[in-house]
């Protein structure tokens, strides 16, 4: 994938970041978005990858308005449409990333990205939703295509704008959906990269049910069945449950928990080749 490519600096979970706050998992399933609406109270934080400064996620939009701007590569040629997005999880206010991308990548580079970072575990198809418009991934469009269908193999800055918002679904069963929003549209220069990764949150930290301490899994058993499937290493495997194997890693993505997700790609499948 031509462009496809996220930074060289600012690569994602890179273990540099302070731990996040510790919270508890006060909700059930992803089915039950409106409690973990609930769950905002506590406020998330992130770095600036181009100047390190720590803010917090509503500060972080201000901050790289004026920051992004500033740390432009030096780079030859023109100028060109670079557009600013926040990229949320769409029922949890724990995970977001904030990117600069060029206007002539495409939607689906941009798939290709959120899949890398957040979402990827064994090639479900996805969509993006921009108005009364889905665009899919190409290999879904067959005879069949729908009223409304297109394919993401088309430019961002043709379809998108400053202050739009628009919405991205990954796999239409286990569903992992993300809210995006162009928070920016400026003139730039990125040198060879398509797309930076400005920011992203802290990982948030979860407490064993069982003890207390830091988790580093999830049961996806328990996840269906209590307030708090968290559990710690000494905990996870002999932990009270109907199948206690049934363990994925505690990762700093929405689809944490979910089919078979077990984090990010390592970073030689998204840099640029
Ligand atoms: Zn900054
Ligand atoms: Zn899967
Ligand atoms: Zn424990
Ligand atoms: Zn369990």
């Amino acid at each position: 994938m031509p462009g496809c490519l996220p930074p060289r600096r600012g690569r994602a979970g890179n273990g540099q970041h302070r731990t996040g706050e510790r919270i508890r998992f006060k909700t059930l399933t992803l089915a039950d978005p409106a409690a973990i609406m609930a769950d905002m109270s506590t406020t998330s934080y992130g770095t600036c990858n181009l100047c390190g400064k720590r803010m917090s996620k509503a500060g972080m939009t201000r901050h790289l308005e004026a920051c992004a701007p500033r740390h432009d590569p030096p780079a030859m040629g023109r100028p060109a449409r670079i557009l600013r997005l926040r990229i949320e999880a769409a029922w949890s206010s724990w995970y977001w990333m904030d990117v600069e991308l060029r206007h002539d990548l495409t939607l689906q580079e941009l798939d290709g990205f959120l899949r890398l970072t957040w979402l990827e575990c064994c090639g479900h198809l996805s969509s993006f939703y921009i108005g009364h418009d889905e665009y899919t991934v190409p290999f879904a469009l067959g005879d069949f295509m729908d009223m409304g269908q297109r394919s993401m193999d088309v430019r961002i800055g043709k379809v998108l704008g400053k202050g739009d918002r628009f919405r991205h679904i990954y796999d239409f069963g286990s569903s992992t959906e993300v809210k995006l929003r162009v928070t920016g549209e400026r003139q730039g220069k990125l040198g060879d990269d398509y797309l930076r990764l400005l920011s992203r949150n802290e990982p948030p930290e979860w407490e064993c049910d069982t003890c207390g301490a830091t988790a580093t899994w999830i049961c996806t058993v328990c996840m269906y069945e209590q307030d708090n499937p968290f559990y710690c290493e000494a905990h996870a495997r002999n932990h009270d449950c109907d199948d206690p194997e049934m363990l994925l890693p505690v990762v700093n993505s929405p689809r944490m928990g979910v089919c078979a997700y077990t984090g990010a790609l390592p970073e030689e499948y998204w840099s640029n080749a």
